[in-house]
């Protein structure tokens, strides 16, 4: 594969990168996220668990403002998150996302859907842009799958170029919410080796997963959530081997 350089600056630089502060969030009466103080340091891989309806996804969601907050406050690379506009545009592609669901556009080809917030948000031209998309598109494996449509492709392709696309914007921190659980077995590995390398290679990730394999493997931080609240946070070894609360364990051994 290709070598590309997505993580450069994120390998280079040192701090924290993205601080969430005493963050509340409601849906009506829920209170979807309570007090979330989260700090993820440059290079940092984050694997966020916990069981279904504990706000994982409105924690991921809220770092890229597709929720807002209620009270609380949220920085990327110490600055707050724009409310509109071309900053929120900008900020969209410093937060890359990868979804459950393939969200790619179904009817711009691969090669366009890896290119077309590059020349859109990052101004590049679109030979540029084009190169760079295909540079990506063969680091995740899928070069040869350019031209084609998303629905001429397996779930795990679709999946992998959603990660390219992202990519392609030069992303600070990539979100990934839950990026297997739509796949059939046999393309699960295919997704988790790319996030495994893109880790390696220094990116910073939030990664919502019960992958517990990827968990142990590339995490740095394991984060435990339930109904709204951050319970436990531990490296995948303390974690998975002596979990402190009784939250965590029962979670642990429903899934273990
Ligand atoms: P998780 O990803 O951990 O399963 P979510 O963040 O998706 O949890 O959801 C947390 C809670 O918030 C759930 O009870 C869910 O039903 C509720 N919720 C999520 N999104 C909305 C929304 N847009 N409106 C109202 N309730 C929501
Ligand atoms: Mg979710």
């Amino acid at each position: 594969m290709t070598e590309v350089s997505v993580a450069k600056e994120d390998v280079a630089a040192t701090g924290d990168l993205v601080v969430l502060k005493s963050v509340n969030k409601h849906f009506g009466a829920l209170h979807v996220l309570q007090d979330i103080d989260l700090t993820i340091a440059r290079g940092e891989v984050v694997v966020v668990i916990g069981p279904s309806g504990s706000g994982k996804s409105t924690l991921c969601r809220t770092i890229n403002r597709l929720e807002t907050i209620d009270s609380g406050s949220i920085t990327i690379d110490g600055k707050p998150l724009p409310d509109e506009g071309k900053a929120l545009a900008r900020l969209r592609a410093d937060v890359g996302m990868v979804f459950q669901s393939f969200n790619l556009f179904a009817h711009k080809t691969v090669l366009e859907n890896v290119t077309l917030g590059q020349v859109k948000v990052r101004k590049k031209d679109k030979k540029e842009a084009e190169e760079r998309a295909r540079a990506l598109l063969d680091r995740v494996g899928v070069a040869a799958q350019a031209e084609k449509y998303p629905a001429q492709l397996s779930g795990g392709q679709q999946q992998r170029v959603a990660i390219a696309r992202a990519l392609a914007m030069e992303p600070k921190v990539m979100l990934f919410d839950e990026p297997t659980s739509a796949l059939d077995p046999e393309m699960i590995n295919e997704v988790l080796e790319v996030m495994q390398q893109l880790a390696r290679d220094g990116m910073t990730m939030i990664v919502v997963t019960h992958e517990m394999g990827f968990a142990r493997s590339a995490a740095n931080r394991v984060v435990f959530m339930a109904d709204g609240r951050i319970v436990e946070q531990a490296t995948p070894d303390q974690f998975f081997s002596n979990p402190r609360s009784d939250r965590a364990k029962d979670f642990l051994s429903k899934i273990l």
